[in-house]
């Protein structure tokens, strides 16, 4: 007989014990939620459940001082997005430091599968999620959301901020991965990015 693997006697009667323990539990969780301890549900909408912090709902394109996009248009997030729900144009910047930014950024909710793998590729720390996961709409064109709606999307307090580059150490990987495809399908060779260590401080 092959390792690990366990034969079960089903001829064995499992006796009253593990029916009453069972019972047992279905009714003392009756019981808590009788008399409104530990209750399973919640009143939704006005209730939301709590989340994590690394919780990863709708995305927030984030802004600059003068409330300009972060994004520089570099599509690394779109060539790493296993669902291709990221859609993006670039137009000039006049600064020689950011060259680019997007004309249309819009992400189509309906496809993404909110890995997060978007916000681990961006090396602005441009696109970070929310903890906002109950969007609706009465078409599939309001759920595809665009890049002013993306922004102002960071005005959304009650949801908290979601998952975010700076909780998590598993970024380098999937930028890495996007470089490489940019190169491979592209033929975009951007340069791999600096260890966080040897980067300047921001000033
Ligand atoms: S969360 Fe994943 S599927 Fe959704 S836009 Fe980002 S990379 Fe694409
Ligand atoms: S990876 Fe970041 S900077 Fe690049 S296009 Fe996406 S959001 Fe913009």
């Amino acid at each position: 007989m092959a390792a690990g693997v366990i034969t079960v006697n089903r001829d064995t009667k499992p006796g009253l014990l593990p029916v009453m323990y069972g019972m047992y539990i279905v009714f003392s969780n009756m019981i808590k939620t009788l008399f409104g301890k530990e209750l399973a549900t919640i009143q939704f909408p006005e209730q939301k459940r709590p989340t994590s912090t690394r919780y990863r709902g709708i995305h927030v394109l984030t802004q600059r001082e003068d409330g300009t996009p972060k994004c520089v248009a570099c599509y690394m997030c779109a060539t790493v997005c296993p669902a291709e729900c990221i859609f993006i144009e670039a137009g000039e910047r006049p600064e020689k430091d950011i060259e680019k930014y997007p004309t249309r950024f819009e992400i189509d909710l309906l496809r993404c599968v909110y890995c997060g793998f978007c916000v681990d590729a961006c090396p602005e720390e441009a696109i970070v999620m929310s903890r906002e996961n109950d969007l609706v709409g009465t078409s599939r064109a309001e759920l595809i959301i665009d890049r002013d709606r993306l922004m102002d999307r960071g005005k959304l307090m009650e949801y908290g901020a979601g998952y975010r580059p700076s909780d998590h150490d598993v970024r380098r990987p999937v930028r890495i991965a996007a470089l490489e495809r940019l190169r491979r399908e592209h033929g975009i060779v951007p340069g791999m990015p600096e260890p966080r260590s040897s980067r300047p401080a921001p000033g």
